[in-house]
């Protein structure tokens, strides 16, 4: 019953919000297995068996979310937040430049 979802979702790259709770609930060997060498074989697809390091630069520690695990989950009232300037995050990008560091990936939450 999993491993047909685990098919789909590689070709078709998405599953409804209840095949993905099956997926997420599977708890059998076997189907994990499976699932693991389908993941394995399209990161090698995509990405072949390279690591590619990119800089991220965290525009604020402000989320509108709570994921319970995360320390700077919304309803963490001890976390200091900030937020970066316009300057601040060019800053970054020159501090952290180097010719095997060239990309950068802005983020906020
Ligand atoms: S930063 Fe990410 S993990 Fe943390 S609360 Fe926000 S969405 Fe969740």
């Amino acid at each position: 019953m999993i491993i047909p979802l685990i098919d789909k979702l590689r070709q078709e790259h998405r599953l409804s919000a209840e095949e993905y709770k099956a997926l997420l609930l599977c708890q059998d060997a076997d189907t994990l297995k499976y699932l693991q060498e389908q993941a394995r074989e399209v990161s090698l697809e995509q990405f072949g068996n390279r690591v590619f390091i990119r800089g991220l630069i965290e525009i604020t520690n402000h989320c509108r979310n709570n994921c319970y695990y995360c320390g700077i989950r919304k309803g963490n009232q001890s976390v200091l937040r900030y937020e970066l300037t316009r300057e601040d995050i060019l800053e970054c990008c020159r501090e952290g430049y180097t010719p095997r560091f060239p990309d950068f990936r802005l983020a906020r939450w």
